[in-house]
């Protein structure tokens, strides 16, 4: 990734060689960083390999203790090895690592700090995506939106990295897991990566499933009242084995 640091970031042409290995703007990682870095570029890469994301749009990020690790901006998610782990603290201060962070710090960074989230995923999956520019929340198509809350909004559109969209998409969240983004993609967060991924599989699945129900000629599908999802919500919470 040596050559990419440097491209990214043109105020580093004057370094070289050997003293770009392994070097870092801030501290080194601690084992749980490196550990959960590996956990994060695993599902980057799922986001790419199961179709939710395409090239380098979208973004992961966890959080370990006040670090929250991030996916650098515009570099493809199987050329990221252990040494490119990059990390921010809650203020968005980079601590880790020489790779630009993402450019959604802003939506990752309010995520984390107006809830106890542990993982966030974004990504432009092509369905949730198309649903965001057609409705302003995701119609009770299935009662799978008690798994993110309720039934999921759409935040209005602002420019990607800005605060505004950051701010827009925090309004679309209050009581919710996930939202969708006008007119660019998803969002979700959780206590793991694997919930944060899982919502996001849900959301894009269940955009899907309307689309595909609302485009029969002649027929309107039925929808589910907020009070039935609300039941289902609190069914959801002994869903699955014991334990
Ligand atoms: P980054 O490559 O900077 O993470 O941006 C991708 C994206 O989805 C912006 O909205
Ligand atoms: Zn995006």
């Amino acid at each position: 990734m040596a050559e990419e640091r440097r491209d990214q970031r043109g105020v580093r042409d004057a370094r070289d060689g050997a003293q770009d290995v392994g070097e870092s703007w801030g501290r080194s990682a601690r084992p749980e960083e490196a550990e959960a870095w590996e956990a994060l570029v695993a599902t980057a890469r799922r986001t790419v390999s199961d179709g939710l994301v395409v090239g380098t749009s979208g973004n992961v990020s966890v959080r370990v203790g006040d670090t929250v690790l991030v996916t650098p901006s515009g570099v493809p998610y199987d050329r990221l090895t252990p040494d490119d782990v990059t990390g921010v603290d809650l203020t968005g201060a980079q601590v880790l690592g020489a790779l630009v962070p993402t450019s959604e710090l802003p939506m990752h960074l309010a995520v984390y700090r107006a809830t106890d989230a542990g993982a966030v995923v974004h990504t432009h999956a092509v369905h949730a995506t198309a649903v965001s520019t057609l409705v302003p929340e995701l119609p009770l198509i299935h009662y799978m939106a008690a798994a993110l809350g309720g039934p999921v909004r759409v935040a209005p559109y602002a420019t990607y990295g800005t605060a505004e969209l950051a701010e827009n998409m925090l309004q679309a969240l209050t009581d919710r897991t996930a939202c969708l983004l006008q007119n660019h993609g998803t969002i979700a967060y959780g206590t793991t990566l694997d919930q944060a991924y899982d919502r996001t599989a849900q959301l894009e699945w269940m955009s899907h499933l309307w689309l595909k129900a609302s485009a029969v000629p002649g027929l309107s599908p039925t929808l589910l009242s907020e009070g039935q999802v609300a039941e289902v919500g609190e069914r959801l919470r002994g869903y699955g084995q014991r334990g």
